[in-house]
Protein backbone atom coordinates (compact mmCIF):
# COMPACT_ATOMS: atom_id res chain seq x y z
CA UNK A 1 0.00 0.00 0.00
CA UNK A 2 1.43 3.56 -0.70
CA UNK A 3 2.71 5.89 2.04
CA UNK A 4 -0.54 8.21 1.57
CA UNK A 5 -2.62 5.53 1.59
CA UNK A 6 -1.14 4.08 4.90
CA UNK A 7 -1.67 7.65 6.42
CA UNK A 8 -5.85 7.42 5.08
CA UNK A 9 -5.88 3.94 6.65
CA UNK A 10 -4.67 5.00 10.32
CA UNK A 11 -6.32 8.21 9.98
CA UNK A 12 -9.51 5.68 9.43
CA UNK A 13 -8.94 3.65 12.32
CA UNK A 14 -8.04 6.28 15.14
CA UNK A 15 -11.22 8.10 13.91
CA UNK A 16 -13.30 4.91 13.77
CA UNK A 17 -11.95 4.01 16.93
CA UNK A 18 -12.52 7.50 18.58
CA UNK A 19 -15.98 7.39 17.28
CA UNK A 20 -16.75 3.88 19.05
CA UNK A 21 -15.53 5.34 22.48
CA UNK A 22 -17.34 8.16 22.44
CA UNK A 23 -20.68 6.73 21.18
CA UNK A 24 -19.43 3.75 24.00
CA UNK A 25 -19.13 6.52 26.25
CA UNK A 26 -22.28 8.63 25.39
CA UNK A 27 -24.40 5.11 25.74
CA UNK A 28 -22.92 4.58 28.94
CA UNK A 29 -24.03 7.84 30.44
CA UNK A 30 -27.52 7.44 28.86
CA UNK A 31 -27.93 4.23 30.46
CA UNK A 32 -26.58 5.85 34.04
CA UNK A 33 -29.63 8.76 33.44
CA UNK A 34 -31.79 6.32 32.44
CA UNK A 35 -31.23 3.55 35.22
CA UNK A 36 -30.74 6.00 38.58
CA UNK A 37 -32.43 3.68 40.89
CA UNK A 38 -32.07 0.28 39.54
CA UNK A 39 -28.71 -0.20 41.27
CA UNK A 40 -27.91 -3.96 39.95
CA UNK A 41 -28.61 -2.45 36.39
CA UNK A 42 -26.52 0.69 37.00
CA UNK A 43 -23.20 -1.27 38.08
CA UNK A 44 -24.06 -3.97 35.61
CA UNK A 45 -24.24 -1.34 32.90
CA UNK A 46 -21.15 0.54 34.28
CA UNK A 47 -18.70 -3.03 34.05
CA UNK A 48 -20.17 -3.26 30.83
CA UNK A 49 -19.40 -0.71 29.15
CA UNK A 50 -16.13 0.33 30.61
CA UNK A 51 -15.08 -3.40 29.36
CA UNK A 52 -16.33 -2.71 25.65
CA UNK A 53 -14.39 0.83 26.19
CA UNK A 54 -11.08 -0.93 27.29
CA UNK A 55 -11.55 -3.83 24.44
CA UNK A 56 -12.15 -0.92 21.60
CA UNK A 57 -9.13 1.52 22.54
CA UNK A 58 -7.23 -1.93 22.73
CA UNK A 59 -8.07 -2.49 19.13
CA UNK A 60 -7.86 0.36 17.87
CA UNK A 61 -3.95 0.63 19.49
CA UNK A 62 -3.31 -2.88 18.35
CA UNK A 63 -4.35 -1.76 14.74
CA UNK A 64 -2.26 0.52 14.65
CA UNK A 65 0.40 -0.74 15.94
CA UNK A 66 0.52 -3.30 12.92
CA UNK A 67 0.21 -1.23 10.19
CA UNK A 68 3.11 0.68 11.62
CA UNK A 69 5.17 -2.41 11.53
CA UNK A 70 3.43 -3.53 8.28
CA UNK A 71 5.34 0.13 7.02
CA UNK A 72 8.42 -0.51 8.57
CA UNK A 73 8.51 -4.23 7.20
CA UNK A 74 8.07 -2.56 3.55
CA UNK A 75 10.72 -0.62 4.38
CA UNK A 76 13.38 -3.47 5.25
CA UNK A 77 12.32 -4.93 1.69
CA UNK A 78 12.93 -2.05 -0.04
CA UNK A 79 16.25 -1.36 1.71
CA UNK A 80 17.24 -5.30 1.66
CA UNK A 81 16.75 -5.32 -1.75
CA UNK A 82 18.35 -2.20 -2.74
CA UNK A 83 21.07 -2.96 -0.46
CA UNK A 84 21.65 -6.71 -3.03
CA UNK A 85 20.95 -5.05 -6.16
CA UNK A 86 23.50 -2.62 -5.87
CA UNK A 87 26.41 -4.18 -5.61
CA UNK A 88 25.16 -7.58 -7.80
CA UNK A 89 24.47 -4.93 -10.42
CA UNK A 90 27.43 -3.46 -10.78
CA UNK A 91 28.83 -6.46 -10.12
CA UNK A 92 27.64 -7.57 -13.81
CA UNK A 93 28.23 -4.17 -15.09
CA UNK A 94 32.07 -4.93 -14.49
CA UNK A 95 32.03 -8.90 -15.53
CA UNK A 96 29.94 -7.72 -19.12
CA UNK A 97 33.16 -5.04 -19.76
CA UNK A 98 35.80 -7.60 -19.01
CA UNK A 99 34.31 -10.00 -21.13
CA UNK A 100 33.72 -7.54 -24.26
CA UNK A 101 36.57 -5.33 -23.86
CA UNK A 102 40.39 -6.12 -24.25
CA UNK A 103 41.91 -4.51 -20.83
CA UNK A 104 45.27 -3.96 -19.67
CA UNK A 105 46.45 -6.02 -16.43
CA UNK A 106 46.30 -2.82 -14.46
CA UNK A 107 42.16 -2.29 -15.11
CA UNK A 108 41.66 -5.88 -14.77
CA UNK A 109 42.88 -5.92 -11.21
CA UNK A 110 41.33 -2.78 -10.52
CA UNK A 111 37.70 -4.59 -11.43
CA UNK A 112 38.49 -7.61 -9.88
CA UNK A 113 39.15 -5.30 -6.58
CA UNK A 114 35.93 -3.20 -7.21
CA UNK A 115 34.16 -6.61 -7.74
CA UNK A 116 35.57 -8.29 -4.68
CA UNK A 117 34.25 -5.34 -2.35
CA UNK A 118 30.95 -5.25 -3.99
CA UNK A 119 30.72 -9.18 -2.99
CA UNK A 120 32.22 -8.32 0.53
CA UNK A 121 29.18 -5.81 0.62
CA UNK A 122 26.39 -8.51 -0.89
CA UNK A 123 27.66 -11.02 2.14
CA UNK A 124 27.96 -8.06 4.83
CA UNK A 125 23.64 -7.68 3.94
CA UNK A 126 23.38 -11.19 4.02
CA UNK A 127 25.43 -12.06 7.00
CA UNK A 128 23.41 -9.43 8.60
CA UNK A 129 19.67 -10.51 8.00
CA UNK A 130 20.55 -14.11 9.33
CA UNK A 131 22.46 -12.28 12.23
CA UNK A 132 19.15 -10.56 12.86
CA UNK A 133 17.23 -13.92 12.13
CA UNK A 134 19.07 -15.58 14.67
CA UNK A 135 19.06 -13.26 17.17
CA UNK A 136 15.23 -13.29 16.84
CA UNK A 137 15.35 -16.46 18.50
CA UNK A 138 14.77 -16.60 22.31
CA UNK A 139 17.23 -19.88 22.97
CA UNK A 140 20.73 -20.02 21.05
CA UNK A 141 23.75 -21.45 21.67
CA UNK A 142 26.43 -18.69 22.47
CA UNK A 143 30.11 -20.14 22.40
CA UNK A 144 31.30 -18.47 25.65
CA UNK A 145 35.10 -17.83 26.42
CA UNK A 146 36.59 -15.96 28.35
CA UNK A 147 37.76 -12.60 26.43
CA UNK A 148 40.04 -10.03 26.51
CA UNK A 149 37.65 -7.08 25.95
CA UNK A 150 40.47 -4.37 25.07
CA UNK A 151 42.08 -6.08 22.47
CA UNK A 152 38.94 -7.54 21.07
CA UNK A 153 37.57 -3.61 20.49
CA UNK A 154 41.35 -2.47 19.03
CA UNK A 155 40.93 -5.40 16.28
CA UNK A 156 36.83 -4.05 15.56
CA UNK A 157 38.77 -0.39 15.58
CA UNK A 158 41.65 -1.89 12.78
CA UNK A 159 39.12 -3.36 10.85
CA UNK A 160 37.23 -0.63 10.76
CA UNK A 161 39.83 1.85 9.61
CA UNK A 162 40.65 -0.74 6.75
CA UNK A 163 37.29 -1.05 5.43
CA UNK A 164 36.83 2.49 5.28
CA UNK A 165 39.81 3.39 4.61
CA UNK A 166 40.19 5.50 7.72
CA UNK A 167 43.32 7.20 9.48
CA UNK A 168 44.08 6.55 13.22
CA UNK A 169 42.82 10.39 13.67
CA UNK A 170 39.73 9.12 12.25
CA UNK A 171 39.01 6.54 14.42
CA UNK A 172 41.30 6.81 17.72
CA UNK A 173 41.02 4.18 20.18
CA UNK A 174 41.90 4.97 23.61
CA UNK A 175 42.01 2.93 27.12
CA UNK A 176 41.17 3.79 30.24
CA UNK A 177 42.15 0.21 32.40
CA UNK A 178 44.46 1.54 35.06
CA UNK A 179 47.14 -1.18 33.96
CA UNK A 180 44.63 -3.81 34.16
CA UNK A 181 43.29 -6.52 31.71
CA UNK A 182 39.51 -6.98 31.99
CA UNK A 183 38.14 -9.85 30.60
CA UNK A 184 34.20 -10.75 29.84
CA UNK A 185 32.69 -14.15 28.98
CA UNK A 186 31.28 -13.50 25.86
CA UNK A 187 31.01 -15.21 22.22
CA UNK A 188 34.19 -13.60 19.89
CA UNK A 189 31.97 -13.20 16.95
CA UNK A 190 28.94 -12.24 18.07
CA UNK A 191 30.47 -9.66 20.34
CA UNK A 192 32.50 -8.30 17.27
CA UNK A 193 29.55 -8.02 14.88
CA UNK A 194 27.93 -6.11 17.74
CA UNK A 195 30.83 -3.70 18.04
CA UNK A 196 31.49 -3.69 14.51
CA UNK A 197 27.81 -2.66 13.49
CA UNK A 198 28.66 0.33 16.02
CA UNK A 199 31.59 1.32 14.46
CA UNK A 200 29.87 1.10 10.66
CA UNK A 201 27.20 3.09 12.28
CA UNK A 202 29.47 5.60 13.76
CA UNK A 203 31.05 6.44 10.30
CA UNK A 204 27.86 5.84 7.88
CA UNK A 205 25.86 8.44 9.89
CA UNK A 206 29.08 11.04 10.04
CA UNK A 207 27.93 12.38 6.20
CA UNK A 208 30.97 15.32 6.38
CA UNK A 209 34.45 14.11 8.25
CA UNK A 210 34.71 11.25 10.52
CA UNK A 211 35.67 11.92 13.64
CA UNK A 212 34.60 8.70 16.04
CA UNK A 213 36.31 8.44 19.50
CA UNK A 214 36.68 4.87 20.81
CA UNK A 215 37.24 3.93 24.63
CA UNK A 216 37.46 0.63 26.60
CA UNK A 217 36.95 2.23 30.57
CA UNK A 218 36.74 -0.09 34.03
CA UNK A 219 33.29 1.08 35.45
CA UNK A 220 33.91 -1.05 39.06
CA UNK A 221 35.03 -4.17 39.90
CA UNK A 222 32.16 -5.90 38.42
CA UNK A 223 31.63 -3.90 35.47
CA UNK A 224 33.11 -2.37 31.80
CA UNK A 225 32.37 -0.31 29.26
CA UNK A 226 33.17 0.44 25.67
CA UNK A 227 32.50 3.92 24.27
CA UNK A 228 32.07 4.55 21.05
CA UNK A 229 31.21 8.80 20.03
CA UNK A 230 31.13 10.32 16.79
CA UNK A 231 30.10 14.13 15.34
CA UNK A 232 27.77 12.62 13.00
CA UNK A 233 24.17 13.92 12.06
CA UNK A 234 22.84 12.91 16.10
CA UNK A 235 19.92 11.37 17.16
CA UNK A 236 16.58 13.42 18.50
CA UNK A 237 15.95 13.13 21.90
CA UNK A 238 12.39 11.17 21.60
CA UNK A 239 14.35 8.69 19.18
CA UNK A 240 16.72 7.35 21.21
CA UNK A 241 15.07 3.97 22.82
CA UNK A 242 13.37 3.29 19.37
CA UNK A 243 16.44 3.03 17.19
CA UNK A 244 17.17 -0.20 18.66
CA UNK A 245 13.58 -1.96 17.82
CA UNK A 246 13.97 -4.23 14.45
CA UNK A 247 13.68 -2.52 11.37
CA UNK A 248 13.71 1.09 13.02
CA UNK A 249 15.11 3.68 11.29
CA UNK A 250 15.08 7.49 12.22
CA UNK A 251 12.78 9.18 9.47
CA UNK A 252 13.94 12.36 8.38
CA UNK A 253 15.14 14.08 4.97
CA UNK A 254 19.35 12.91 5.72
CA UNK A 255 18.09 9.22 6.70
CA UNK A 256 16.28 8.91 3.29
CA UNK A 257 19.85 9.37 1.60
CA UNK A 258 22.00 7.15 4.05
CA UNK A 259 20.93 3.50 3.15
CA UNK A 260 20.34 1.04 5.69
CA UNK A 261 17.86 -1.79 6.99
CA UNK A 262 17.35 -0.60 10.67
CA UNK A 263 18.81 -4.57 11.57
CA UNK A 264 22.26 -3.49 13.05
CA UNK A 265 20.90 -1.95 16.37
CA UNK A 266 18.95 -4.43 17.30
CA UNK A 267 21.57 -7.10 17.01
CA UNK A 268 23.84 -4.76 18.72
CA UNK A 269 20.98 -4.94 21.66
CA UNK A 270 20.15 -9.14 21.02
CA UNK A 271 23.78 -9.39 21.64
CA UNK A 272 24.41 -7.74 24.47
CA UNK A 273 21.92 -8.87 26.64
CA UNK A 274 22.52 -12.12 26.26
CA UNK A 275 26.17 -11.18 27.38
CA UNK A 276 24.41 -9.85 30.48
CA UNK A 277 24.93 -6.37 29.65
CA UNK A 278 23.40 -3.54 28.31
CA UNK A 279 23.73 -1.05 25.43
CA UNK A 280 22.00 2.71 24.96
CA UNK A 281 22.86 5.94 23.49
CA UNK A 282 23.01 9.73 23.98
CA UNK A 283 23.10 12.49 21.60
CA UNK A 284 23.07 16.01 22.07
CA UNK A 285 19.99 16.34 19.51
CA UNK A 286 20.16 16.52 15.64
CA UNK A 287 24.24 17.95 14.32
CA UNK A 288 25.17 17.13 17.39
CA UNK A 289 26.88 13.36 17.46
CA UNK A 290 26.30 10.34 19.23
CA UNK A 291 27.67 8.40 22.14
CA UNK A 292 27.13 4.42 22.02
CA UNK A 293 27.41 3.11 25.59
CA UNK A 294 27.58 -0.92 26.21
CA UNK A 295 28.35 -2.12 29.24
CA UNK A 296 29.08 -5.55 30.05
CA UNK A 297 30.13 -7.43 33.43
CA UNK A 298 33.53 -8.33 33.93
CA UNK A 299 34.85 -11.82 34.85
P1 LIG B 1 20.50 1.20 9.85
O1 LIG B 1 21.77 1.95 10.10
O2 LIG B 1 20.68 0.04 8.92
O3 LIG B 1 19.36 2.08 9.48
P2 LIG B 1 20.55 0.50 12.70
O4 LIG B 1 19.70 -0.45 13.46
O5 LIG B 1 22.02 0.28 12.71
O6 LIG B 1 20.00 0.50 11.21
O7 LIG B 1 20.25 1.96 13.24
C1 LIG B 1 18.89 2.35 13.45
C2 LIG B 1 18.77 3.85 13.28
O8 LIG B 1 19.45 4.53 14.33
C3 LIG B 1 19.41 4.36 12.01
O9 LIG B 1 18.52 4.26 10.93
C4 LIG B 1 19.76 5.79 12.38
O10 LIG B 1 18.64 6.61 12.19
C5 LIG B 1 20.04 5.73 13.87
N1 LIG B 1 21.49 5.68 14.18
C6 LIG B 1 22.21 4.59 14.48
N2 LIG B 1 23.49 4.91 14.75
C7 LIG B 1 23.59 6.25 14.61
C8 LIG B 1 24.66 7.20 14.75
N3 LIG B 1 25.89 6.83 15.09
N4 LIG B 1 24.37 8.50 14.53
C9 LIG B 1 23.12 8.89 14.19
N5 LIG B 1 22.06 8.05 14.05
C10 LIG B 1 22.30 6.75 14.25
Amino acid sequence: MPVSGRRKSIAFFITLGACLVALAIALNVGWILLNPREVALLVFGIVFFLLLITGLVLNTTFLIREIRRNEQHDAFINAVTHELKTPLTSIRLYLETLKKRDLTDNQRQEFYDVMLADSDRLLQTVEQVLRAGRSGQRRRNINLRKIDIGELVHECVGLARLRYNLSPDAVSFAESLNGERPQVKADADELRAAISNLLDNAVKYSVKEVEVSVEVALLDDKKVAVRIQDRGIGIPAGQLKRIFKRFYRVPGRVMGRIKGTGLGLFIVRSVIEKHGGRVFAESEGLGHGSRFTIQLPRV
